[in-house]
């Protein structure tokens, strides 16, 4: 099954068959005919109030509007950016500062932020479906290497950097999807990752492309233990999409196999390294499923590679290996603008059609990371890996970016905003380490002079402040107060030497 482009492919369902299901919560399910009736009105909203060229805003969590406001927006010509309703609010300001949209669909509340764009709120966009309006002149939908979506992800320097994904990026990646893992028409896709981590992706497009439905996990479900694994089984899901850490939670749960939960066909992972344990429990536990790991970055649009795991495949490598990379994308192992000989460990560099054209307003580190390599656009991972007979083996990070839960953090983006704390001189994060898995991060911090007299309230107040800048899952979990920080020999915090502190070898 392949797709010319997103919007015509999901809109067919509505067409021909509007009762189809397309997002599935207990008590209520929408349809295809609903998403395209309110898509087609946030869309006319759009055409006939604001500038096509700026991006809009889409605020909230999994609801089935936020589906509606990103069709709406890309039917109207808009690239959208999706925003998490917890997300800080000064992060949430950095965005809007770069991005400059023209409407923000707060489909969750709105905090009191100075912008100047266009508010929307779930009432007024509630108005806006129920009337139906006729066009004076027609839509231009996002199309070819027009920007689709705009997803922020975490940034060295401290702000967001916002990677813009085109049309023919992501149905680069819809196509595949669609060819290489099993799905099938009208299958029920799990929607758990926030719209704002590009894994969301992985269940979005494809599902909707191919008359699929979603049925979303809310954060107070995944948070709660005994409600997750009393809803899980009755979910009736087909398609599973997670990160490998919320694998693991679910794995906690005994009767969470083949035989409670027989609807699970598919397994998609990524985002993160799978770790053998898991992949081997897994294959133990759900037998008659189809298990994939999947690898990339959201630079070059969810995933390029991937690999159904086998028993032969554990048994072949210590590191669960990410996969052949996708028929229209190439991968090459570089060193120093050199690839390597066959075999050996470099940086992993994505060429292909689903790798974006860069960040947001931000040439300089678009220039940094992404360049033309034998015609094709291609980017610099920052991933170490090898090739090994045409399969991909992860290696590591050649920088400071982490992956904690999934989430893809900068190093010194916390440490920027740390600094920036009233109690803190001086910071260095470095995360802790448990099979090449991120457990914790680590603070190691030079105080300002204060008047705490036990160090854990000190900590209180700094995890406190430090909360209004950045995600709560950037937030260190073990704080070291130090005199001063190492420097390596070109006076440049040792970060090195402190990870070899916290990870003993
Ligand atoms: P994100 O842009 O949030 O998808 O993060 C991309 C990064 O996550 C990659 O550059 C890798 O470092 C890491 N990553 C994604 N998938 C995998 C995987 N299957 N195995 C190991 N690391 C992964």
């Amino acid at each position: 099954m392949t797709i010319l482009t997103i919007i015509d492919a999901i809109d067919r369902w509505g067409m021909k068959e509007p009762d189809r299901p397309v997002y599935i919560e207990n008590n209520r399910t929408y349809t295809y005919g609903e998403l395209k009736r309110d898509s087609d009105a946030i869309a006319a909203y759009l055409h006939k109030n604001i500038e096509q060229s700026r991006p809009v805003v889409v605020y909230g969590e999994l609801e089935f509007e936020m589906l509606a406001c990103f069709l709406g927006a890309s039917k109207a010509g808009h690239a959208y950016i999706p925003i998490e309703a917890h997300t800080p609010q000064e992060r949430v300001e950095m965005i809007l500062e770069v991005a400059d949209p023209a409407v923000i669909f707060a489909v969750k509340e709105w905090p009191k932020m100075k912008t100047t764009a266009t508010i929307v709120s779930l009432e007024e966009m509630a108005e806006i479906c129920k009337t139906s309006s006729t066009l004076e002149t027609p839509l231009k939908p996002v199309i070819g290497s027009q920007t689709y979506y705009i997803i922020f992800t975490s940034g060295t320097t401290g702000v967001p950097k916002g990677v813009q994904i085109s049309h023919d990026n992501l149905l680069s990646f819809v196509n595949w999807e669609l060819t290489d893992f099993g799905v099938t028409e009208g299958m029920r896709f799990l929607s758990q990752a926030p719209y704002s981590f590009d894994l969301s992706v992985m269940d979005v497009y494809p599902a909707l492309a191919s008359g699929g439905s979603l049925t979303p996990m809310r954060k107070e479900v995944i948070n709660d233990f005994k409600q997750l694994f009393t809803v899980l089984p009755n979910l009736e899901i087909e398609v599973w999409v997670s990160t490998p850490s919320f694998m693991d939670i679910c794995l906690m749960e005994p009767t969470f196999d083949g035989e409670h939960v027989e609807s699970l066909k598919i397994f998609l992972f990524c985002g993160e390294e799978l770790p053998k344990a898991t992949a081997q429990k897994l294959l133990e536990r759900f037998p008659k499923a189809h298990i994939f790991n999947t690898y990339g970055p959201t630079e070059a649009t969810v995933a390029v590679s991937g690999v159904e795991i086998t028993q032969e495949i554990l048994d072949g490598y210590d590191r669960v290996p990410i996969g052949q990379v996708k028929k229209d994308t190439n991968i090459y192992i570089m060193n120093d603008e050199q690839e390597v000989p066959a075999g050996e460990v470099g940086e992993i560099v994505i060429a292909g059609p689903s790798v974006s054209k860069g960040y947001l307003h931000n040439p300089e580190k678009t220039a940094e990371a992404f360049f033309e390599y034998k015609g094709q656009p291609a980017y610099r991972t920052g991933d170490a890996g090898k090739l090994k007979e045409g399969m991909l083996v992860y290696d590591g990070r050649i920088d400071f970016q982490v992956k904690l839960h999934g989430y893809r953090i900068e190093l010194e983006d916390i440490d920027h905003h740390l600094a920036g704390v009233s109690y803190v001189k001086q910071a260095a994060v470095v995360p802790k380490y448990q099979q090449h898995k991120v457990q914790q991060l680590v603070a190691f911090v030079v105080a300002n002079p204060h008047e705490f007299e036990k160090e854990f309230k000190l900590t209180k107040a700094i995890k406190e402040e430090l909360s209004a800048t950045v995600m709560d899952y950037m937030i260190p979990q073990k704080f070291i107060y130090v005199e001063q920080l190492p420097l390596t020999a070109n006076g440049k915090i040792d970060r090195k030497g402190l990870m070899n502190e916290v990870n003993p070898t």
